[in-house]
């Protein structure tokens, strides 16, 4: 039976470098301590997403960090992970959730591999996210070093800003909202056919640990101070001994949550994105336009303006409710 926790680190530096609560660099260094692998989703060669096998805390760094595409996992990396085991070491894969079945249909259940996988909405392609990154770099002039899709500087919550650091030193942030890139990726536009009908969701799962974010942290923890919602908590499905055992070692701040309470603040742990009308049309697109030809053409690209308006709607729209209510 799988039990829900909200979850976070104590350690404020692993909570600035992580998507959430940093529930997945205390267990990467649990294993790592006890002389494990950990392998997990690295930028590779530039901006390429892959997965990286590492033997350190100083590599682990590489490892943090949520990057929204589906990457690839070189056949190499099989191999280490393999040899890892057959040598008798702990091994934990963290993952999306499609790539833990493949690692789990591929070495099997053994207390040496802790499988964790995300709550995942859905994903893009590698293919969209480097023609992203090219337009990026077209459009600012200068070439990026590094994108965080959930940057922290702001707090976390359900308002999130993308980072760019640009190979020139500097820095800049935005508004989720105002990236072309969060914008085909939180419509559903830039998904995988797969991600409308993932048979990987779901409360049960055959990883050992699911990691998300805990949505409605205020309301289901309402203990915890503004300041600890705000440097991130995860919400962690526990579903196999393997995983508990892990999970119970750690020197983690946490607290036993109602799966339905969890589930009807994140839908995506259990249910698929629907499939937006666009889709079909941006798929094939996709393969012929660049990503500056997208952007004009699904209006990827939200103006101030247009940002205001719709606020202002969204305000006048409340108050108007709130006075009917009164009369
Ligand atoms: C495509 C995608 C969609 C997601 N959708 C949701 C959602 O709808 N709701 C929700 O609650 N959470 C979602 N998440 C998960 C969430 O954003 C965090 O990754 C999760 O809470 C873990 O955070 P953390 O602080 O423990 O660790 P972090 O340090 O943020 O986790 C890093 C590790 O997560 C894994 N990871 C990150 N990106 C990828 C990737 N592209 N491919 C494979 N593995 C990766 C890697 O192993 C990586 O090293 C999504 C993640 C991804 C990648
Ligand atoms: S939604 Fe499902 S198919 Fe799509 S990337 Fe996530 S786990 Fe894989």
């Amino acid at each position: 039976m799988t039990q829900i926790f909200a979850a976070w680190s104590k350690d404020p530096q692993v909570l600035r470098k992580s998507t959430s609560g940093g529930i997945f660099a205390e267990l990467a260094t649990r294993t790592l301590r006890r002389g494990g692998v950990v392998a997990g989703a690295a930028y590779v060669s530039g901006l390429r997403v892959g997965h990286r096998v590492v033997l350190s805390e100083s590599e682990l760094e590489a490892l943090k960090g949520v990057k929204y595409l589906y990457g690839e996992i070189h056949r190499d990396v099989y191999s280490v992970l393999r040899d890892a085991l057959d040598g008798g070491r702990e091994v934990l894969f963290s993952g999306l959730p499609c790539q833990c079945a493949a690692i789990r249909k591929l070495f099997g259940f053994s207390p040496k591999l802790i499988l964790v996988d995300l709550v995942c909405f859905g994903a893009p392609s590698q293919k969209l996210w480097l023609k992203y990154v090219s337009w990026l770099e077209r459009e600012n002039g200068k070439r990026v070093r590094n994108i965080d899709p959930r940057d922290k500087q702001h707090g976390w919550g359900r308002k999130t800003y993308y980072r760019y650091d640009w190979m020139d030193g500097t820095t800049t942030r935005k508004l989720s909202l105002f990236d072309p890139y969060a914008q085909a990726f939180y419509s559903g536009l830039g998904f995988r056919t797969c991600c409308f009908n993932c048979k990987f969701r779901g409360l049960e799962r055959e990883t050992d640990i699911t990691l998300g974010d805990l949505w409605g942290a205020e309301e289901l923890c309402p203990e915890l101070s503004r300041a600890k919602v705000s440097a991130g908590v995860s919400c962690v499905l526990v579903h196999t001994q393997n995983g508990h055992a892990a999970f119970n070692e750690l020197d983690i701040g946490r607290k036993e949550l109602s799966a339905k309470d969890v589930i009807a603040k994140n839908l995506p742990i259990v249910e698929s994105p629907s499939k937006p009308v666009q889709w079909e049309n941006f798929a094939a697109d996709s393969g012929k336009m660049d990503f500056g030809e997208l952007v004009e053409k699904y209006r990827l690209r939200i103006g101030m303006m247009a940002y205001v308006r719709s606020r202002l709607r969204m305000i006048f729209s409340k108050v108007r409710q709130r006075m009917l209510g009164d009369i």
